[in-house]
Formats: C-alpha cells, sequence, structure tokens
C-alpha cells in the first residue's frame, strides 16, 4: 500500500562470509553477558525488588543470563496513571512525529541486532537464523506502522459523501492501550503490538510473557532512547495472574491487544466483559490446529521439504506451524518415507551453533506438556520417526522432533505447541470431510496445500475457513506488510498483523461535517 520504495529490514545473510564474520562477533560479545530488568515507569527501571527472578538459559540452564523483577499491583496502578496522564499530550502530538520515533526505534534494533540475537538464543532458546528473523520482524512491523500512521492519519481524509456534501474523518489514539504478549516472538510480536497502539496515538502499558522479560526490557529501553516519550510506554514484566488480570480488570484500558492461546484469550474477554465501563477494542491474535492437505499430484520431496520446516523450524513453537498432515492414500507412503529420512537428519542442539536445526523448547513446563502429550499418543498413533537429541543437550528443556501417523485429527483436542508432527491418511473421495473435520476444530490459523491441480487447491482455499492459506510452499514465517497475517475463530479476532488494517483498530474515527 506504500509505493516502490517500502522495503523490508535486510537482515544478515550468514551464508555470506563478509556478513557472517562481523554479524558472529557481534553477538559472541554477548556470550556471556548478564543482563538486569524490571518494570519501566514513567522512564526509570526498577530492576531490584523483593520480586527477582534469576534467568538461564533454556538450552542450559546451568547458564546464568541474567536477573529479572516482576511488576507488584501497586506498580500496575502506577504505570497506569501515568499512561492515561501522558494520553492527551501523546495523541495531540503529529502523526509524522510519532512515526519519527519509531523509524529511529527500527534503525536502533538494527543498530543492536547482535545483543539482539544473543538474548533470542540466551533467553528464548532462538537459533541464528530465528534470531536474525525476529529482530528483521520487529524491525518491519516498527517502519509497517509508521509508515501507515504518518501517510493516513497525519491529515484528516476528506470523505465526499453521495449527496454533494464533503466531510473530514480524521482517526485518533483511544486512550491507554494494554500490550500482552507472547514468548515465541518475544520482540517482534511484542513490539509489533506496541509500536502500532503507539503510532496510532495510544499510550501503552505492556505485559511481556514472563519468559521473556529481558527482551522486552532491552527493546522498551531502546525505544526511550529512539524518543518515544517516558509517560507514553509503561513496561510491567510479571506474570498473567499478578499483572495481566489486574491490568485488563482496570476500567482505564481503553483496548487490549493480546497475542497468546486461545485459553488466556477467553479469560480476557471474559475480564473485559465484567468490567463496569464502555465496551473497548479487544484484538487477539491465539493458537491453532494446522493442517497441510497433499494430494497424489504434488512433487514428495518438495512436500517433504516443506513440512519438515512448517513442523519442526523454531522447534515448531510458531503459531503458523504444521500440527497435521494429511497425505492420499497413493502417495502416502512414499512421502512418509522420505520424512522419515529427513527427519533423521535433524540436528537438535544448543541454538547459537551454525549446524543446529531444532533447539530448546522454551521452558520445562512447555517441555513437560509436550512430553505428556508423546505419551499419550503411544496408545492411539503409530511412531514414524523421531529425531535424536544429543547427550550434550541434557541439562536443557529439549523435545526431540517427532512424527506419529493417526487415525484422525479427532484424536488432538489442543494446540501442541512444539515440534511434534501428526499424520493422517486419507483416499481421493474424502477431501472434502478432511476441510469439514479440520473446520470442524474450530481453529482457523494457517493451512498448507501441495497439489499441482489448480481445481484442487482452489477449492480447499475456498471451503477451508483458515486466516492464511498457503499453497505449495511452506506454511510459516509470514512476512510483514507483504502477507498480512492472522487467524480466523478460534485463531482470533483480526485485522491482520502487518496488514493494512490492523492500526485502524487502535484507533477512534471522528467525522466533522461540513
Ligand atoms: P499464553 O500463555 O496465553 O500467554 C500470553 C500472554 O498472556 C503472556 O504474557 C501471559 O503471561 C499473559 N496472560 C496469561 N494469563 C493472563 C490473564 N489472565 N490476563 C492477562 N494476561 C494473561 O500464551 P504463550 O504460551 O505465551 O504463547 C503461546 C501461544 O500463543 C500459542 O497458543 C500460540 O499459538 C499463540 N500465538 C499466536 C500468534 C498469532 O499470531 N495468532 C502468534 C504467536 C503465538 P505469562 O507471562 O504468565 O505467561
Amino acid at each position: 500500500i506504500f509505493g516502490d520504495e517500502r522495503k523490508n529490514s535486510a537482515g544478515v545473510n550468514i551464508e555470506i562470509a563478509s556478513q557472517w564474520q562481523p554479524f558472529n562477533e557481534s553477538v559472541q560479545a554477548f556470550a556471556q553477558h548478564q543482563w538486569l530488568a524490571g518494570p519501566i515507569i514513567n522512564g526509570v527501571a526498577v530492576t531490584d525488588s523483593e520480586n527477582t527472578f534469576a534467568v538461564t538459559a533454556p538450552y542450559d540452564r546451568r547458564e546464568s543470563v541474567g536477573t529479572v523483577a516482576f511488576a507488584n499491583q501497586e506498580q500496575v496502578k502506577q504505570a497506569i496513571a501515568i499512561a492515561a496522564g501522558t494520553f492527551p499530550q501523546w495523541s495531540a502530538c503529529p502523526a509524522s512525529e510519532r512515526a519519527e520515533c519509531l523509524q529511529r526505534l527500527a534503525d536502533l534494533l538494527e543498530a543492536h541486532t547482535g545483543e539482539l540475537v544473543a538474548l533470542c538464543h540466551r533467553e528464548a532458546g532462538k537459533t541464528i537464523q530465528d534470531g536474525i528473523d525476529e529482530i528483521r520482524e520487529a524491525v518491519d512491523f516498527c517502519r509497517f506502522y509508521a509508515n501507515q500512521a504518518s501517510e493516513e492519519f497525519a491529515q484528516p481524509k476528506s470523505v465526499m459523501g453521495f449527496d454533494g456534501t464533503t466531510r473530514q474523518l480524521s482517526y485518533q489514539g483511544r486512550g491507554v492501550f494494554a500490550c500482552i504478549s507472547p514468548w515465541n516472538f518475544p520482540l517482534a510480536i511484542f513490539l509489533g503490538q506496541v509500536s502500532a497502539a503507539l503510532a496510532a496515538g495510544n499510550t501503552v502499558v505492556a505485559k511481556p510473557a514472563e519468559q521473556t522479560s529481558l527482551i522486552a526490557f532491552r527493546a522498551i529501553e531502546l525505544m526511550l532512547e529512539a524518543g518515544v516519550p517516558a509517560g507514553a510506554i509503561q513496561l510491567l514484566p510479571g506474570t498473567g495472574a499478578e499483572v495481566g488480570a489486574p491490568l485488563t480488570a482496570d476500567t482505564r484500558i481503553a483496548g487490549v491487544a493480546f497475542t497468546g492461546s486461545t485459553e488466556t484469550a477467553q479469560r480476557i474477554n471474559r475480564s473485559l466483559a465484567a468490567r463496569d465501563c464502555e465496551p473497548v477494542p479487544f484484538i487477539a491474535e491465539t493458537g491453532g490446529q494446522n493442517a497441510m492437505i497433499v494430494d497424489s499430484t504434488a512433487l514428495p520431496e518438495q512436500v517433504v521439504r516443506d513440512v519438515v520446516r512448517s513442523a519442526f523450524a523454531s522447534a515448531g513453537q510458531r503459531c503458523s506451524a504444521l500440527r497435521v498432515l494429511f497425505i492420499q492414500q497413493d502417495i502416502a507412503d512414499r512421502v512418509i518415507g522420505l520424512i522419515k529420512g529427513a527427519m533423521a537428519e535433524l540436528s537438535v542442539g544448543r541454538p547459537e551453533l551454525h549446524s543446529t536445526d531444532v533447539g530448546p523448547v522454551v521452558d520445562a513446563t512447555a517441555r513437560d506438556k509436550l512430553l505428556t502429550h508423546i505419551q499419550s499418543l503411544k496408545n492411539q498413533a503409530t511412531l514414524v520417526a523421531q529425531a535424536t537429541i544429543p547427550a550434550t543437550c541434557q541439562y536443557g528443556d529439549f523435545v526431540a522432533p517427532s512424527a506419529f501417523e493417526i487415525p484422525s485429527i479427532d484424536v488432538l483436542e489442543n494446540e501442541n505447541f512444539g515440534p511434534i508432527l501428526h499424520i493422517v491418511r486419507f483416499k481421493a473421495n474424502e477431501l472434502d470431510q478432511v476441510i469439514d473435520q479440520i473446520n470442524h476444530t474450530g481453529f482457523g490459523l494457517t493451512m498448507g496445500v501441495h497439489s499441482r491441480n489448480e481445481r484442487t487447491y482452489s477449492h480447499i482455499e475456498r471451503r477451508a475457513r483458515v486466516g492464511n492459506c498457503y499453497i505449495n510452499r511452506d506454511q510459516v514465517g509470514a512476512v510483514v506488510g507483504v502477507q498480512p497475517f492472522g487467524g480466523q475463530g478460534l485463531s482470533g479476532t483480526g485485522p491482520k498483523a502487518g496488514g493494512p488494517h490492523y492500526l485502524y483498530r487502535f484507533t477512534q474515527d471522528c467525522v466533522e461535517a461540513q
């Protein structure tokens, strides 16, 4: 929507030695670094309190990464009061000036790529490529929303009515937005929400996931350095119960941007509905039970490449990741055989190593939940393949990438947020039944289709109720401004992040008739 000059962040190409070497040195400079984090209220960081926790690395729990102080109830109230007090001033600031702050933030993020990638390894267990992609996406969100705000909100729009009269339509911030984010994109989603809310003229109280507070803290430090006023952005690290719940229950909150599980979204929805005040926007981007359908015309080698990336990249910890692969019976043995072979080649290990394909999961709770699921599958499924976890990973939270054949998608009750692939065979005449079963889960985030028959993939695309449908490619890694991203049904309210309508949900539009 912004013409030809718009580009996504270039990132780092680690296959080119001249880019890899300086990048790797800049990451290694933070290999031993200890970070401190805590609430940032009115620009003041509080990193020591009674509520302080040690942060350790997901790939080796003996390795210390830093400490984080969680916010208390008093700080929640204080942060909201300061954000509410700053709202008139920030919303009156020209959209172009708000946008400039976010453009400077994008530049600062790129300048600090080494440190931020090191944080992504050490706090979130992200691999090198995932770390680079994380920074790129965060940069893209800041620039995308900044550009859109300065182009679309700087001046009121003249709207000509069919009766010949003209009215001025302007977009303003709504008040204090609560931005609540998950740990799996600790910088990109965190800053995506915050930058959209700020660009639209709101002030923000941000609650990052408890597992990735250090990354969020550095991001807000950079945001303040970029010129966002101290009163406009408040950071409250802490748990959902102790910080998230009182935040969304507070009647001064004028809107909530949330990304996380469907269950938490439902909890927040109930909390907002119970408030004795005006209804407010609730943007929820939630979980999925993402499927891929492969028919007998598909190219098996391409299918396997895309299945392995969709299911196991980022240790399966992407909301878009493939969970259930439906393969037409005629080519199922061939494709499953190739998947086995590809999984035998997957390298599980420490995320900072160039050779690692799959790193750890985020914490022991996530690991135990996934292992319980694997255990439960053993009674109703056949193990197809399981990658090996090397002995060097014994002190980390690793789950072996695993593939199981299951009789039906109905075996799965919940989203399993990790490197576990479920495979279901279907017959040619069962295609519509398969699509209906996928729709019947109620989730509707991503879907992959592999077919060389245009009628088949067009039919699936039309009938499937999903937010993002990917044809003859993998189904992860949506690019800001190129593939707007978000789900339907249990997977989210929309509008799609990184798309043309997202920013408008953070605004109040006012009409001035002439
Ligand atoms: P989560 O457990 O739902 O947590 C998300 C955020 O909500 C965290 O900051 C969490 O705090 C907070 N929270 C928990 N209870 C709360 C409450 N009662 N009130 C307010 N906030 C509360 O999700 P997660 O495990 O972090 O992330 C994984 C999930 O996110 C998966 O389901 C994945 O599919 C989904 N996801 C969706 C998208 C998308 O675009 N659709 C993108 C990424 C991830 P804590 O610190 O206590 O956890």
